[in-house]
């Protein structure tokens, strides 16, 4: 998914679950099982992108996601909480992100590559942004009924 359902989800775990161990670890796993739905996203075709565009894209995407899931999630949270549970949500993909930029094709990196892209749910737009907000509402909703 992008980073901002990623940062969006990061959030709202932080803000719901007090409990610290269970939180970081929920937002951890919640990345690679969010992939598994279909999604769009602006590494889908990250092959045939010029690295320079795809870099731009992908940190705007992360600043956004961070800005909105701060605004939305962010304001009473210890802030240490909030942004571990942001980046463990997130960093399945910053691991990743040598193997796109830099042709770092090798281990650690690479297993998570391989991991990540066997579990990658595709959809084209509008749907793959679509399922994005729906997941993003039902599962902040659930964590509200916790
Ligand atoms: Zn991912």
């Amino acid at each position: 998914m992008t980073a901002t359902a990623h940062a969006l989800i990061g959030g709202a775990v932080a803000s719901t679950i007090s409990n610290p161990e269970l939180g970081l670890s929920l937002a951890f796993i919640s990345h690679p099982l969010l992939d598994l739905i279909p999604h769009w996203d602006f590494a889908n075709n990250w092959r045939a992108k010029d690295k320079f565009i795809l870099f731009i894209e992908a940190s705007a995407d992360l600043t956004f996601g961070v800005l909105l899931s701060y605004i939305l999630f962010g304001q009473n949270v210890n802030l240490w909480y909030f942004f571990g549970c942001i980046f463990v949500s997130e960093v399945w993909d910053i691991i990743e992100a040598p193997y796109w930029f830099l042709n770092w094709k090798f281990p650690p990196i690479s297993w998570i590559y391989n991991v990540q892209s066997k579990m990658q749910g595709k959809a084209a737009l509008p749907w793959g942004i679509i399922t994005q907000i729906l997941t993003v509402a039902l599962a902040t909703l659930i964590l509200q009924k916790i």
